[in-house]
């Protein structure tokens, strides 16, 4: 079955090298509370409502056979009903319901994605993939890299870390790039507040770290999360432990929450406060004193 893609954004220059086209695929394993895209976290389509569009026209009201629509304040979608059919959506004319996740087969993406292959040629761009965890709709992934491959585009991945590994590595000839995360070491808070396997996500590391197809490992940085003393530590430790010289570090910012709110997805109202410029320094600080070289995201 094809998977549920929520958006293939185009022109993209922060998924990889030069323009890229990002296809974003529903389902994630992980559970990051700080998601960018909790969108992407159920394998589900869903449906998101924008409040500031919605003209109470009452079209929705009348094509919905779940009784899902409600007229409760910013409230339009009772989501305990909802099935995610989207039939609202497409009878909506201002576009405050909007179906999130639409069933793509590779063919399809690909004639999207062979539509900027100048760009890509002389950016040094291409394909990325991205979620969620794209690896959860793996035959997916690998012919859509198979496919890019053969129209000679560049491809990287997005990974949270969480995969196998047996299934992974028939993805590797066709990649030129991995982008892969690495988030929280210890275990027991890793399957705490991830609901992930910290062992597992540590021996991919280990995998990626060996392999001859480029990888940036990336480290998302999250106060309380991610960003504490004794996670940066423990993350310092097993990048020399695989003799890991660079990552990416990726301080904390919310716009994830704002995307949440719309979907009435509740994992992710953190209001956190930003890292400062100070907290930063200190941060890149420490890696490179560890002989380990960082690119920051401001
Ligand atoms: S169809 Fe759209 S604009 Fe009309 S009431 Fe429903 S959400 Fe609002
Ligand atoms: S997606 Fe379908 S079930 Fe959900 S509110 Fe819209 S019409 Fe009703």
């Amino acid at each position: 079955m094809n998977p549920l893609v929520f958006d293939i954004q185009r022109f993209s220059i922060h998924d990889g090298p030069g323009i890229r086209t990002v296809v974003f695929l529903k389902g994630c394993n992980l559970e990051c509370p700080w998601c960018q895209n909790p969108e992407s976290v159920s394998p589900k389509a869903e449906i998101a409502f924008y409040p500031d569009k919605c003209i109470l026209s009452k079209d929705c009201f009348e094509v919905c056979d779940k009784n899902a629509i409600i007229f409760e304040g910013d409230k339009r979608i009772d989501y305990e009903l909802c099935t995610g059919c989207g039939k609202c959506s497409e009878v909506c004319v201002t576009n405050a319901l909007k179906l999130i996740g639409k069933q793509r087969d590779v063919a399809d993406v690909l004639q999207e994605i062979k539509k900027d292959i100048d760009y890509y040629n002389s950016s040094g761009g291409g394909l990325t993939i991205s979620g969620g965890e794209p690896t959860l709709n793996f035959d997916f992934s690998l012919n859509l890299l198979k496919g890019a491959k053969e129209l000679g585009i560049n491809t990287n991945i997005e990974t949270n870390g969480y995969f196998n590994w047996n299934k992974f590595k028939e993805l590797l000839p066709f990649l030129d790039l991995i982008y892969c995360d690495i988030k929280i070491i210890d275990a027991n808070k890793n399957k705490e507040i991830l609901k992930g396997n910290s062992p597992k996500m540590i021996e991919n590391i280990k995998r990626l770290s060996e392999i001859d197809v480029p990888v940036e490992f990336r480290i998302p940085l999250i106060p309380t999360f991610t960003s504490t003393d004794e996670n940066l530590n423990d993350i310092i430790n097993l990048l020399k432990t695989l003799s890991i010289k660079k990552v990416h570090l990726l301080p904390y910012h919310n716009m994830g929450e704002a995307k949440a709110d719309k979907i009435n997805n509740k994992l992710h109202k953190l209001e956190l406060n930003y890292l400062s410029q100070d907290d930063l320094n200190n941060i890149k600080i420490l890696f490179n004193n560890a002989g380990i070289k960082v690119k920051l995201n401001n």
